[in-house]
């Protein structure tokens, strides 16, 4: 049989994924989405059915990470599920096809499946100077931007540039670079931030549109809950050292060799919300707090402006602020932490550009007499 006629499963033996291994993954996305493992099987049937909805990829101002980390990404073969189960019509970085013949795969798909695509966006959009300094095909990214979301049943946002300007709207954002919400309206917009996202977090999404036909419940930056519900810091598997008051004070000192709390060393986990600690990378083997660095707080808006320096404290954060020893804050936090859920969204929100430089740069210019 052609493997273009193939269905999902004969592919997957084609590539030495059993049954049980593809089951297993179904377990897993059930398990993301916080559905109970009885709906295994619904996740199966909704991956392996031939009903594929069309899906067109647009990459803007990134460094292709989430192509990346869609093509690298394991559990199994999660692409390879991810590239079956949608019809990649149109990905600048993936396709073999260019130039006009790219084009006109992009118009066609979108023709023939209007208001019922998927638009995936990678990479933020710069609008300065009427959006010149991205072009694709002679036309602007805002263009193309918005000629595709009107179109599309939905619009995901992968990674923290398209979710929030990410690094390229980094101060002084010189290209006037959005993330896609800020622009694209009259279209559900969901946010899958991360540098890059996790691949996994896309495939649960899919499942959950094929599944039920909607979305998952999102949270007030547009991100899936079941992905963002959480603070990286509650499922850090070095929260214990944190609550009994043992941080790394220096990289490779006997404390990080036992795998102590780095919130010393800059560890923004209190402030992002995030499954990494659940999910974690290649194949749920590993995530970067696991590998021995901080969270650097890639799934924040903000992000780089706000989480930066990366192993520093932040200065001002309620509830972590310069009065508090890294000691007190961790014995305060066992007592306040229900509270603390609250000063989620207030500390993006005061930590804006302008307070945030000054902020740091007083506190740093103390901390350094
Ligand atoms: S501060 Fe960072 S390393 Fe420490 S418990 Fe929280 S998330 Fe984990």
């Amino acid at each position: 049989m052609e493997v273009l006629f193939m269905g999902l499963r004969e592919k997957l033996e084609l590539l030495g994924v059993s049954r049980r291994d593809f089951l297993k993954f179904c377990t897993a996305v059930s398990a993301t989405l916080a559905l109970p493992p009885a709906m295994a099987p619904k996740v199966a049937e909704a991956l392996e059915d031939d009903n594929r909805p069309a899906v067109i990829w647009l990459e803007f101002q990134s460094c292709s990470g989430d192509s990346e980390s869609l093509l690298r990404s394991g559990r199994p073969k999660a692409a390879d599920l991810v590239l079956d189960v949608i019809s990649l019509d149109y990905a600048e970085v993936l396709m073999a096809a260019a130039g006009h013949q790219a084009e006109q795969a992009k118009h066609d798909s979108m023709e023939k499946n209007k208001g019922k695509y998927v638009l995936i966006v990678e990479g933020s959009i710069p609008v300065e100077d009427d959006g010149i300094y991205c072009c694709i095909a002679g036309d602007t990214a805002l263009n193309q931007l918005k000629k595709a979301a009107a179109g599309a049943a939905m619009v995901i946002a992968v990674g923290n540039c398209a979710s929030f300007g990410g690094i390229p709207a980094a101060y002084p954002n010189p290209t006037g670079a959005k993330g896609v919400a800020d622009l694209v309206s009259g279209v559900p917009v969901v946010n899958l931030p991360g540098c890059p996202m996790n691949c996994d977090n896309l495939t649960a999404l899919i499942v959950h549109y094929l599944i039920f036909g909607t979305l998952p419940a999102l949270d007030n930056q547009l991100r899936p809950k079941f992905a963002h519900g959480k603070r990286i810091h509650d499922n850090c598997e070095r929260r214990g050292h944190f609550d009994a008051g043992q941080y790394v004070e220096k990289w490779g000192d006997e404390a990080h060799r036992q795998g102590w709390c780095l919130y010393k060393m800059g560890c923004k986990g209190p402030q992002t919300w995030h499954n990494c600690p659940t999910l974690r990378w290649n194949d749920g083997l590993s995530w970067p707090v696991m590998a021995g660095h901080g969270c650097v707080g890639c799934s924040e808006p903000g992000f780089i402006d706000t989480m930066s320096p990366f192993y520093r404290r932040l200065p001002e954060v309620p509830g972590f602020g310069v009065e508090s020893s890294a000691t007190s804050v961790g014995l305060k936090l066992v007592g306040v932490a229900t509270a603390f859920f609250a000063v989620h969204g207030v500390v993006s929100i005061i930590r804006n550009r302008g307070t945030v430089k000054k902020v740091e740069e007083e506190y740093y210019e103390k901390e350094e007499k």
